[in-house]
């Protein structure tokens, strides 16, 4: 069958367990059921089967027999480093293994397959049963990701979206994408609660809406807390009701999880719910009720509004100032659960659109406004690369990261590294590498006129603007004596979506060589600092230790230097730790004078970094 070309771009919900496509329809946002399927979820679940992929519902039944070549939650390793996810691998039954550049690899047939290879599998399944619900072929998506994804995750899921054939518009984040299906971007201003509990995952976000932007305020959830826990929970309820009954075998044990699942689903929409459990002998029955449900599901309810407690701290938000509560995830369902968040946040949360398509469905609102179909809405836009400034040692550090939300702002804090400096210098650059010269410089300029100080003593206020069209503003300010400047610049003139690629690609690729050096000029830096502060202090010094100490110190001091002509960062590390065990006493004496700043930084592990 060929299928007419299509410029549609689609919504996907890439979903730990579960992923989905939705569209904007003549009639409206919807999920898209593939044909001859019973909903439109598509379990992200993908096996190798002698030598080819298979991916989705038919790969699900392979979880039992072929554990070791059947992949699910492939989302947790996106982007993610052997060292990252030290406390999922023993939770998962097939292969991980460190791959190129710190990133994983899964293995099946013998060979390795990296998580966005994986994903790109689900995305085909789910790219195709959308096609064969539209009739029509579809190039170009919309992609959701959490909000709290850092930069290498998200890269991973557009990598992902690629290798599935998809141009991927835009990585939108699942809170907003849920805001947007509920229209909440027509109000004009206000703080929405994005309360998503899944199967294995819970996340609150608060988001901030003003004039049809959406920012995330404040992210946090528990990466292993959900509906599981809940059927494990009625699971052993149960059990204990047949104290004699065989329940411990593992097909008994499956039948008895799945039936708790039902049961859970029941019980949101019926007060009472009986349950039969089949163990081929006979079968284990009765009933439950709500009740009991709620005593079970409490504990959990708790302690996802203790994270939402936690997010609204962060955020500095009182649950009275929240303007929108918006429910997402199949565990949103749960009565408890919809009476305890209306409960926390004062008002009713948003339940009208089915809470498992919600994402899906705002990702393709989004992707309509996108392709153009709503002109008023050109924001929600973000920032392709990272924009920061040149910092000692020629290093970049970035003020606001790729892929925010424009606008965007961001504020660092910066010092002189030298006496009597009556000018900072700001060097603007955008890319994803470690060093300046790895990146593209955007413009400079000179905060001038300061009264002279010491070093370390000016505090240089540095401000980072991107507004709605992609004008990037810089600011400084040096706090003491109020002298400020600022300059507009465009970050994004000239570089192509190909030449952002890569750029992209370069940084993955030089990743590890680039944040060895960068951690060897860093400590370099903070050596010279601690030098100084030990030279000014000795004075202190000499009153405060033994000759021998003294000595023991000078001869580190050498030991130091010699590590920092080196070329192995951890080398320098533990030499400076060394010193710093035989200074300790120095820095605790004299640690609030202002004049040993730095040393009292190098204690704290303090990362104020200096400009040049
Ligand atoms: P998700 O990860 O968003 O697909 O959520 C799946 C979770 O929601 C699973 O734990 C399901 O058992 C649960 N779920 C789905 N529908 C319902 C329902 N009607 N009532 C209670 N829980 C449900």
């Amino acid at each position: 069958m060929t299928l007419k070309p299509s410029d549609r771009i689609l919504g996907i919900d890439l979903g730990t367990t579960n992923s989905l496509a939705a569209a904007v329809l003549p009639q409206g946002p919807e999920a898209l059921t593939p044909p001859g399927a019973p909903g439109p979820l598509v379990p992200s679940v993908a096996v190798r089967v002698e030598g080819r992929w298979v991916a989705g519902r038919q790969a699900v039944p392979h979880r039992l027999t072929r554990p070791g070549d059947t992949f699910f939650s492939i989302k947790r390793l996106m982007g993610r480093g052997l060292e990252d996810l030290a406390e999922e691998l023993p939770r998962i039954p097939y292969r991980v293994e460190g791959g190129d550049r710190k990133l994983v690899k899964v293995m099946a047939d013998g060979q390795g397959f990296t998580p966005q290879e994986i994903s790109a599998q689900i995305l085909k399944e789910v790219k195709a049963g959308a096609e064969a619900a539209l009739g029509e072929s579809i190039r170009r998506a919309v992609i959701t990701v959490p909000a709290y994804f850092d930069d290498a995750q998200r890269q991973a899921t557009r990598d992902a979206g690629r290798m599935a054939g998809l141009e991927v518009e835009r990585i939108l984040n699942e809170p907003t994408a849920a805001a947007l299906a509920y229209g909440l971007e027509q109000k004009a201003k206000g703080l929405v609660a994005v309360y998503d509990l899944g199967g294995g995952t819970f996340d609150i976000s608060i988001l901030r809406l003003d004039g049809q932007v959406f920012q995330v305020v404040a992210t946090h959830g528990n990466t292993h807390l959900g509906g599981d826990d809940l059927d494990h929970a009625l699971a052993e309820h149960l059990a204990a009701r047949h104290p004699a009954a065989p329940l411990a075998e593992p097909l008994a044990k499956a039948a008895l999880l799945r039936e708790a699942e039902r049961v859970k689903r029941k019980l949101s929409a019926a007060l009472e719910c009986d349950y039969r459990i089949d163990l081929g002998a006979g079968a284990l029955s009765g009933r439950v009720t709500r009740e009991e449900l709620n005593a079970l599901a409490a504990p959990l309810v708790a302690a996802t509004l203790e994270s939402c407690r936690a997010a609204l701290a962060m955020g500095q938000v009182d649950p009275q100032q929240i303007t929108e509560v918006v429910m997402v995830g199949g565990m949103s369902r749960v009565a408890l659960v919809r009476q305890e968040v209306e409960r926390f946040f004062g008002r009713r949360p948003n339940v009208a659109i089915n809470p498992d398509e919600v994402v899906a469905v705002g990702a393709a609102v989004h992707g309509h406004m996108l392709g153009g179909h709503r002109k008023d809405y050109v924001l929600l836009d973000v920032n392709p690369l990272a924009l920061g400034l040149e910092t000692m040692g020629g290093t970049f550090t970035k003020i606001i990261n790729a892929n925010s939300t424009i606008p965007a702002q961001a504020t660092e804090y910066f010092t002189t590294s030298a006496d009597n400096q009556t000018a900072v210098e700001l060097n603007i650059y955008q890319g994803e590498r470690e060093f300046v010269r790895d990146c593209r410089n955007l413009g400079r300029f000179k905060l001038g006129g300061l009264p002279p100080m010491a070093a370390g003593l000016p505090k240089v206020k540095v401000t980072f603007t991107v507004d709605a069209n992609g004008i990037l503003t810089v600011a400084a300010e040096e706090e003491r004596s109020g002298k400020a400047a600022s300059i507009e610049v465009i970050p994004s003139h000239g570089l192509t979506s190909r030449e952002i690629d890569r750029i992209m690609e370069d940084a993955v690729e030089h990743g590890m060589e680039d944040l060895t050096m960068r951690q060897l000029v860093e400590f370099r830096l903070t050596a010279q600092a601690v030098f100084r502060g030990i030279e000014k202090a000795w004075p202190q010094a000499q009153a405060l230790f033994t000759p021998e100490t003294q000595q023991a110190i000078r001869v580190q001091m050498t030991q130091v230097s010699a590590a920092a002509e080196g070329r192995d960062p951890w080398r320098l590390k533990a030499e400076m730790d060394r010193l710093g065990d035989l200074t300790r006493p120095l820095a605790d004496a004299i640690i609030s004078t202002a004049a040993l700043r730095e040393l009292k930084e190098f204690y704290q592990e303090h990362k104020e970094r200096e400009t040049p």
